[in-house]
């Protein structure tokens, strides 16, 4: 029956949780360009990766196995959420009026609310293992932060956040997380570090970005021999991990005897559109019908608007040089609500798959994207992320292109995590504030709230 109820739901028994992670080099039309190392400009060597990541997701960086096999205490915390269910939209279908299906995975069922919990148990387990004291990351509004402090508190092993400084006193919500679960966490720039001390010495109420925290954690990851960077979305390593969420999808599409025509996520790094997607990567270069596309913010669309080359992954040139899609690692993406989605780049696995033309992209204005929320909502009850409302956006475009054809194709999204510590932005929506770019950052620190942060 067409349009019957609210939603239907695929889930699979806790063994079914993948054995291994995908890796999709092997499989690419080529192999990617090696980062470059910025002080010589020669392609990194392998001790260059292995001071700066973890000494097993270095290996993971450039390795060639397709599969490589889940740690079991890895696969074990993965229990506390996994597998995650397929939920089909049919209210949205229904009022879409739409002859195609409408599927979601539906990643934010993990303890912190998004997909990115994947990669962090993953990196907290091996830094633990191969003898690192610390781990030092970069977040923005605070999802891969809080996914990393809990990891880290699992496994065992210390983490300092650099938390983006506007959101570190705008949306202190995610910052209590991280320190709930015993993280320290610091606004960047701060004064912890030279870079940032340059940089609010230049500008006291300097906002920070994505690039401005990974300088600063590159910085103390140079002073001390036990730390190692972790990163939330940009390497090869962390797309891998999150190949288990495209593993349990196929599964769960064979149990329903349905195959994709179009899978689709929002990309800020690219994460969770490569965790998702890639794992159906050979069957499109087999032949199959099938369009991977990606949503992105149009105030900051490296996919849509930026180009294909060499640059610094973060602002201050200290990290290693990459190509892949970006906007330039000097801009400053402006004031959205989709934190997760203000990055002048894509990860290189993704820019390398919208470069062979395996990957579409679409970007949307915020209000057209809250606007889908709200209706999505309204409807379904799962209220997303302002990131996973861009993917509900594009879904919209697809599903309205199917009814105008007839076609019954088969959408599939991944929901990649939920909006219940984004409230402030839906009720600027609710209350008819909202911009496309807000006027003012509000993300950024007001007066005082600096003046406090630099006291303390
Ligand atoms: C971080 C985040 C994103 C964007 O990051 P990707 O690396 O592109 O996946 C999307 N959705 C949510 C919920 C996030 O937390």
């Amino acid at each position: 029956m067409k349009h019957q109820g609210i939603s239907e739901r695929v889930d699979l028994p806790i063994e079914r949780i993948p054995t291994r992670w995908y890796n999709v080099i092997p499989d690419l039309p080529r192999i990617p360009e090696r980062y470059i190392d910025n002080a010589t400009g020669k392609p990194v060597t392998q001790e260059y990766l292995e001071r700066l990541f973890v000494k097993a997701l270095a290996a993971q960086e450039s390795s060639l196995e397709r599969w490589i096999k889940i740690p079991e205490p890895v696969r074990d915390a993965y229990k506390l959420w996994r597998p995650t269910p397929l939920v089909r939209a049919v209210a949205l279908e229904r009022e879409l009026d739409t002859p195609a299906q409408i599927w979601f995975k539906y990643e934010a069922t993990s303890p912190t609310g998004s997909h990115k919990l994947n990669s962090a148990i993953a990196q907290a387990y091996y830094a633990k293992r191969d003898g690192h004291t610390r781990l030092v990351t970069d977040t923005g509004a605070g999802q891969w932060g809080s996914a990393l402090a809990l990891a880290c508190q699992l496994m065992g092993i210390d983490l300092t956040v650099f938390m983006v400084r506007a959101s570190f006193h705008q949306k202190p919500y995610r910052r209590h997380l991280m320190e709930t679960y015993g993280a320290t966490v610091l606004p960047s720039p701060g004064d912890s570090t030279a870079f940032g001390r340059k940089l609010l010495a230049d500008n006291p109420n300097h906002p920070g970005s994505e690039a401005t925290a990974v300088s600063e954690a590159l910085e103390l990851v140079d002073a001390d021999p036990g730390t190692r960077l972790a990163v939330g979305a940009f390497s090869n390593h962390c797309l891998l991990h999150h190949t288990v969420i495209g593993q349990e999808l196929r599964e769960q599409l064979a149990l329903i005897g349905r195959s994709p025509d179009y899978l689709i996520a929002s990309v800020g790094c690219g994460s969770n559109l490569g965790g998702f997607a890639l794992p159906f990567l050979e069957d499109k270069l087999n032949g199959a019908d099938i369009e991977i596309l990606a949503a992105e913010p149009e105030a900051c669309a490296p996919l849509t608007y930026g180009e294909y080359r060499l640059d610094w992954a973060d602002a201050g040139g200290r990290g290693p040089g990459v190509h892949t899609y970006t906007l330039g690692h000097d801009f400053v993406p402006p004031p959205i609500h989709a934190g997760g989605l203000r990055y002048h780049g894509c990860a290189p696995l993704v820019g390398l798959i919208r470069h062979e033309g395996l990957l579409e992209a679409a970007a949307y204005p915020q209000t057209q994207v809250f606007d889908a929320a709200r209706t999505f909502a309204r409807l379904q009850g799962y209220l997303p992320a302002p990131e996973s409302a861009h993917a509900i956006r594009a879904v919209i475009d697809k599903a309205l292109d199917c009814r105008r054809t007839g076609r019954e194709a088969t959408i599939v999204f991944n929901y990649s995590g939920h909006g219940l510590l984004d409230l402030e932005a839906y009720g600027r929506h609710n209350a008819g504030l909202l911009r496309d770019v807000e006027e003012e950052d509000f993300s950024a620190p007001s007066m005082a709230q600096s003046l406090e942060g630099q006291a303390s």
